[in-house]
């Protein structure tokens, strides 16, 4: 019985769908330039040869009529993808008939074989252009059964001449090809780098990537001697909003917190989503007065903002504070003395800024 099919697997199935059709355009035109040139190194054998016309006719069909058949046959695809690679086995196979019917003649024949192995390896890798070796192979084996062996490897200079533009045209294509699919992976492993460092609600760092910011923070002011703060802001009564207005509601109010806490810290100031409703930030350069002066204007801000116009929607956040202290064994003790002020702020009533006893210590003195 066939699983029935989740809005999930039919979203994947799209993008695979769609991943298949870039593949499909992305080889069209590099087999159009390809046979193309291909076409006339071979075409100028037949012709030294006094082919059959129809041997003319079926160089045309492959060389000027299969790269269209070929990307239409991928795009009316279920999976366009798994098409275009039936398609670059054609491809060799079809390479194979005509290094049979030119009777080996050496030069291209040599190029007919490694121009379709050199793209093959690129797409597809050694296993591919194994595949597509076979079929190459086969192909030959199948046409000299049919038309008999033939076997005379001297080329002549205008098939030389002849074969020039896919010796020089086709790497080119196939360079620019495999340059852009670098390209794509190189943008995507960024894109994916930075999607694994960003919260998806707030685009604010996630947690992970927040506390290595923490981390590499705190041995920096261990090296250098700077003063750094951090601060941990918590949303106050978070869970009677979400009760109330529901959780995408309770999301708008996560989104416009984090909004305010952006605006109101400077560009060096570090935010990231610590957890549900909870926020870090790390001051870089900046002791326990300029980290208070920050905590006040930021919770300030916030209290009197409306978070969410179509509910009317208010809250208000509490803030711990920690300078950082050389005393600490690593950055999560860092991060624990800052969580304990925050809960001190909590326990003082909620809606105001306290700092971590010890940071109030070195600040008065
Ligand atoms: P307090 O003033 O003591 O912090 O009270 P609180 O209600 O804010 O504290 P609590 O930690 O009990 O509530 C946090 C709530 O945040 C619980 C959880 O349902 C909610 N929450 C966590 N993550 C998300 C989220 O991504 N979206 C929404 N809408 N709610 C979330
Ligand atoms: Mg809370
Ligand atoms: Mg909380």
């Amino acid at each position: 019985m066939r699983k029935p099919q989740t809005d999930l697997s039919v979203a994947g199935a799209e993008r695979a769908q769609d991943a298949g059709l870039r593949f499909a355009r992305s080889l069209y035109l590099p087999r159009v330039l390809g046979l193309g040139f291909g076409t006339v190194c071979v075409g100028s054998v037949l012709r030294q040869d006094g082919a059959h016309v129809l041997a003319f006719a079926a160089l045309a069909a492959n060389g000027l009529l299969w790269p269209h058949a070929a990307y239409w046959l991928a795009r009316r695809s279920a999976n366009p993808y798994r098409a275009e690679r039936r398609n670059l086995a054609i491809d060799s196979a079809c390479g194979g008939v005509w290094v049979a019917l030119m009777a080996f003649n050496l030069l291209p024949s040599v190029l007919l074989v490694v121009m379709l192995s050199m793209d093959k390896l690129i797409i597809g890798g050694p296993r591919f252009l194994a595949r597509c070796a076979a079929a190459q192979l086969t192909a030959i084996v199948l046409t000299v059964l049919a038309f008999g062996f033939h076997f005379r490897p001297e080329t002549s200079m205008s098939v030389v001449l002849a074969g020039l533009p896919l010796l020089v045209g086709y790497p080119v294509v196939v360079g620019y090809m495999s340059y852009r699919l670098a390209r794509r992976v190189r943008d995507q492993k960024r894109l994916l780098a930075e999607l694994s460092r960003t919260d998806g609600l707030t685009r604010l760092l996630n947690r992970r990537a927040w506390e290595e910011v923490v981390s590499s923070e705190f041995e920096r002011v261990r090296r250098i001697g700077h003063a750094s703060a951090l601060l941990m802001i918590d949303i106050d009564q978070f869970k009677p909003i979400n009760d109330r207005y529901g959780h995408p509601a309770g999301d708008a109010v996560i989104r416009a917190v984090a909004a305010i806490l952006r605006d109101t810290t400077r560009r060096h100031d570090v935010i990231g989503r610590y957890g549900g409703e909870e926020y870090g930030v790390v001051l870089p350069g900046t002791g326990a007065a300029g980290a208070q002066t920050i905590a006040e204007r930021s919770r300030a801000r916030i209290a009197e903002a409306v978070l969410v116009p179509k509910e009317d929607l208010r809250t208000t956040v509490s803030i711990g504070i920690a300078v950082h202290d050389p005393g600490d064994a690593d950055h999560s003790a860092w991060i624990a003395r800052a969580d304990k002020a925050l809960y001190r702020a909590k326990a003082q009533g909620r809606n105001c800024v306290a700092l971590d006893s010890a940071s109030t210590i070195k600040d008065v003195k």
